[in-house]
């Protein structure tokens, strides 16, 4: 399966930050290798910027949440349709920060999933575990529950991403044999041709060794994607 690489840029980002995604193509030889997806999810106010500039350099551009409904009176909502419309090409949902922060429920990821793929849209689906869960034992439970509940339903395009919540941001990975475990039993649970990434402290020194664990077709990156050097030098580390 292809790789794809994917930045999470969460809450960073202005329009100066144009040079730093032109610094990253540069790194990449002037164009993204096509044997591999390059995906940068900016913040909304930079997805319309991103895809204008960068849209013939090979990088797909993505948001990191969308609303269910296609519009309407929702305040300070963008539709996974806006997303389309500005030129974005995927759409984190469920990101365990949304989960937390804004009580994202499996229900409610699963409906942004659906209109993700109504507006032509291939969503990345967040699951993983804290690490009290981790601590029980439950991690399988817990991510098995969140794919049951948190993926639509039907043959439409959708990516999985393991992110256990106490390996993003922290430095803290799983061990490559948990990583392994983890994806093979998210495999036995969603249909063939899925990517799934994986995602919690990615960085330089570790996505050789992460990205060649069987069944990790990827990485959703945080932190270290900001970063032209160090997302050009995990890009190259994808095989
Ligand atoms: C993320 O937020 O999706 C993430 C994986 O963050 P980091 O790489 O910074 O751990």
């Amino acid at each position: 399966m292809k790789p794809l690489i994917a930045g999470n840029w969460k809450m960073n980002g202005l329009s100066s930050s144009v040079q730093e995604v032109e610094k990253l193509v540069g790194l990449l030889s002037g164009s993204a290798p096509d044997d591999r997806d390059i995906l940068i999810c900016p913040p909304a106010t930079l997805i319309g910027l991103f895809a204008t500039e960068f849209g013939d350099e090979g990088l797909a551009i993505g948001g990191q949440d969308c609303h269910a409904m296609p519009s309407g009176a929702h305040t300070g909502d963008i539709s996974a349709e806006m997303l389309a419309d500005a030129g974005a090409a995927f759409v984190i949902v469920g990101h365990s920060e949304r989960r937390a922060d804004h009580g994202e429920s499996d229900a409610l990821v699963r409906a942004k999933a659906q209109a993700a793929q109504r507006a032509g849209l291939t969503p990345i689906i967040c699951v993983g575990e804290t690490q009290a869960q981790r601590k029980a034992g439950r991690e399988k439970e817990i991510v098995g529950a969140q794919l049951e509940g948190s993926i639509p339903a039907g043959e439409g395009d959708y990516v999985v991403a393991y992110e256990p919540v106490w390996a993003i941001g922290t430095g803290l990975t799983p061990t490559a044999k948990d990583i392994a475990d983890m994806h093979s039993f998210i495999r036995s649970k969603i249909r063939e041709g899925v990517r799934i990434l994986y995602g919690g402290s990615v960085k330089p020194s570790n996505a050789k060794e992460i990205l060649a664990i069987a069944h990790v077709h990827g990485a959703l990156v945080g932190g270290a994607s900001l970063k032209a050097e160090d997302f050009a030098a995990i890009i190259q580390a994808a095989q």
